[in-house]
């Protein structure tokens, strides 16, 4: 059976610990396991980080760039780099790539989002290995994707991927830090994301903790990942030969099932890609309408407003006690919800002087949360 697969692979295991330099075994079995599967009919995307580490290695940097111009400027200098030495590797295997460089503003525009999904398409129906990274030396703060584990989770998505291998600098999931908690427990198979509160996984906070981009981010990018329906593994990024052994059926890292109803792809848009802009604050019968009823979200069932949007925006929609149980793009904007929440749908007009839609968030633009 041919599978699209999306592989991610961090900084740390695509460079050297002690000189930053590249780690050039473990790019050349990456580079040699991708062109395998590629042969062997699958299609394959990698998505890359290592801008920075590059281009922080190429200038002699001895300390990581925090002031964002000069990270902007080093990721551009590593970014060049990085894709001549996976074309020199590739090319030696006769297998063509090709750079895709995104930011999350290019994806919230929906006409952005479904040519980004025509152009994986064109690469993959060409044959090629499409190398993603942020677009680091553009993307501004509020449209960064801040991390490749969520942008791969959204690729994977975007290209409806079978299966999303999160390669990183732990050999798989464990219910707490193994560097520092040696009786932390393996975790093998994850059937849904609320059983890691079963499993009483303590990831952290902080985004330093367990490897660079964290646990925290990797497993935000299988809740994006299986929420979509896409398999999603967590393997050792110094061993990229263990992907073959995962699609051979082998129980190594951990596995995150996929949700059997995948979303479609506008509200997977919806819920992940855009980025919400204010919350509204629903009653209990409204609540219960949308997660139970399916149906759209009224003016009535608002009883708060936060932050400040325009309409067409994302919003969180939140119960009482600030969970968020759906997502949803707006019809008003927060000056005007301020006006009519509470209020029936036929009084709208009369309070704005104008006719408004009749809904708050129509059901076909809300998605339901997972938690
Ligand atoms: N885009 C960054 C880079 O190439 C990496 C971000 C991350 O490590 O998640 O350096």
């Amino acid at each position: 059976m041919a599978y699209t697969i999306v592989v991610k692979i961090g900084t740390s295991s695509l460079t050297q610990p002690d000189t930053g330099h590249l780690a050039l075994s473990t790019l050349a079995t990456l580079v040699e396991t991708l062109t395998r599967l590629r042969r062997e009919g699958h299609r394959v995307v990698l998505v890359s980080s290592g801008a920075v580490g590059v281009g922080r290695d190429r200038l002699g940097l001895t300390e990581r760039p925090r002031a964002i111009a000069l990270k902007q400027a080093v990721a551009a200098v590593g970014q060049g780099r990085l894709i001549r030495v996976y074309d020199d590797l590739f090319t030696s295997l006769q297998q063509p790539i090709a750079q895709v460089l995104l930011t999350r503003g290019d994806l919230v525009q929906r006409g952005g989002y479904v040519n980004a999904y025509n152009t994986f398409q064109q690469l993959l129906k060409l044959g090629v290995i499409p190398i993603v990274n942020e677009n680091d030396t553009v993307a501004v703060d509020e449209l960064r994707f801040g991390d490749n584990d969520t942008l791969s989770a959204l690729v994977a998505s975007l290209v409806e991927a079978d299966w999303l291998f999160l390669l990183t600098d732990v050999d798989r999931l464990y219910s707490a830090d193994p560097r520092f908690f040696p009786d932390a427990q393996p975790i093998h198979l994850v059937k849904h994301i609320g059983q890691l509160q079963e499993f009483q996984v303590q990831v952290g906070n902080s985004r330093s903790s367990w490897g660079t981009g964290g646990m925290v981010t990797k497993i935000e990018a299988a809740r994006i990942a299986t929420g979509s329906g896409v398999r999603t593994a967590i393997a050792d990024g110094k061993r990229p030969e263990n992907v073959e052994k995962i699609l051979g059926g082998e129980a190594i890292g951990t596995q995150f099932e996929p949700q059997s109803r995948p979303v479609n792809s506008r509200r997977h848009w919806i819920a992940n890609v855009l980025v919400p802009a204010g919350k509204l604050y629903l009653d209990p019968g409204a609540v219960r309408a949308i997660r139970e009823g399916g149906k759209s979200l009224l003016a009535a069932g608002v009883t708060r407003v936060e932050g400040e949007f325009h309409p067409h925006d994302a919003v969180r929609l939140c119960d009482g006690g600030d969970r968020e149980i759906a997502r949803g793009l707006v019809n008003y904007s927060s000056a005007e919800m301020e006006k009519i929440r509470g209020s029936r749908s036929e009084q709208i007009p009369e309070i704005l002087g104008y006719a408004g839609a009749e809904t708050v968030v129509h059901r076909d633009n809300l998605v339901i949360s997972i938690n």
